[in-house]
């Protein structure tokens, strides 16, 4: 399938690119961006972080705007556009009958928007019936979630399933590269924590409970408890980690229990031959000293959810850690997945 990356010399684009060198299914096509880079050929718009060699077909590449006449010969598009644009942009191309699948926060929360992680809620796809871009079904958009709410969602889902949630505490700390390029400053951040990060903590609660949402009817109904979150920005280069404490609904007889539940989770999607999906989608640690950023981020291609320290909690009932890659899992990557599930279940066609 032809496919066209929107926002394609950020961060986030980059990573698709890099990402979909030699997908079975998908042949990028297009690459979207704003008027600045427009009309450039792609080595001369963007400046490639990756480390890896620029493919030079891409390379070559001209940009085009993000509009529906240049994008017309594309199956459908991967958005990592900037939020300020998203809105607008991604909802012309959805109306142009173009599936758009996205990373911007914009639609995440729109009740007719699956807000997708095939692991956790593959069944929330159908809320696509129930979008009006275009009145024969052709457009619509799918979001990923935020790169925090996708590790937190990984790891809660076999205990929500099990025990039910009463309420979470949650501290992350976020790599770098989360920022994009050029990120944070580095005199902000070498040698340092800061303990802020503009708009983060707000999206973790909604997020989340719309991941591990019933769906039934056209309809999800999502499960509500009190969150504190703290987000801070961490100087790791990759990989989301967070400590999480947790009040369950029923309560385990002991921390085996919530062990065994994590263990004998069965993955919706395991059996879909996803070209994206990792063999084991949420690795269990007993070592306490793992997971690590740095030795763990990158495995199973950088889409494996690590948990670890699961344990009795003192106040509330257990507590864990969990760790992502933040642009793979928790942004192209993710979004890639997304975009197989959504050829296995026929959403997207030639
Ligand atoms: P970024 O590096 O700042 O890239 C933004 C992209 O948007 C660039 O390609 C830029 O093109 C394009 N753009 C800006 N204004 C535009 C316009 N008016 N028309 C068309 N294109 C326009 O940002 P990023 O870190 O890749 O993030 C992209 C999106 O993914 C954001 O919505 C972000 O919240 C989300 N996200 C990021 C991460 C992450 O880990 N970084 C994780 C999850 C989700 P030009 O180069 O031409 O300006």
């Amino acid at each position: 399938m032809k496919v066209g990356i929107l926002g394609a010399t950020g961060a986030v684009g980059q990573k698709f690119i890099r990402l979909l060198q030699n997908h079975p299914w998908f042949e990028i096509a297009a690459l979207g961006a704003s008027e600045r880079s427009a009309g450039k050929k792609y080595k001369d718009a963007a400046n490639w972080v990756e480390d890896v060699n620029l493919p030079d077909y891409v390379a070559e590449m001209i940009v085009s705007d993000c509009t529906p006449t240049s994008l017309k010969d594309v199956d459908f598009v991967f958005s990592g556009l900037d939020s300020s644009v998203a809105t607008e942009i991604e909802g012309d191309l959805a109306r142009a009958g173009i599936p758009v699948i996205s990373n911007a926060k914009n639609y995440r929360m729109d009740p007719t928007v699956p807000l997708l992680v095939p692991e956790v809620n593959p069944d929330h796809i159908e809320l696509i019936n129930s979008q009006t871009f275009t009145k024969d079904g052709s457009g619509w958009i799918v979001t990923n979630p935020n790169c925090v709410a996708v590790p937190l969602s990984l790891a809660l889902k076999p205990i929500y399933d099990a025990f039910g949630i009463e309420a979470l505490v949650i501290t992350t700390m976020q790599a770098i590269s989360g920022a994009g390029y050029p990120g944070v400053p580095s005199l902000d951040i070498l040698g340092n924590v800061v303990p802020f990060i503009g708009g983060e903590e707000p999206k973790i609660a909604p997020e989340t409970q719309k991941l591990l949402g019933s769906f039934s009817n056209g309809v999800i109904t999502e499960p509500k408890y009190p969150v504190q979150a703290t987000c801070t920005r961490v100087p790791t280069l990759n990989g989301h980690m967070a400590a999480v404490t947790v009040k369950l609904a029923k309560k385990p007889s002991s921390i085996e229990e919530v062990k065994e539940a994590v263990l004998a989770w069965k993955n919706p999607i395991a059996d879909l031959g996803l070209p994206f999906a990792p063999k084991q989608a949420i690795r269990l640690h007993e070592e306490e000293r793992y997971p690590q950023p740095r030795l763990h981020a990158d495995h199973e291609n950088g889409m494996q959810l690590h948990m670890g320290r699961l344990r009795t909690a003192e106040v509330f009932d257990i507590s864990f850690v969990c760790m992502a890659h933040n642009t793979i899992r928790g942004a192209a990557g993710g979004a890639i997945l997304n975009a197989e599930l959504l050829v296995k279940k026929g959403f997207l066609k030639k």
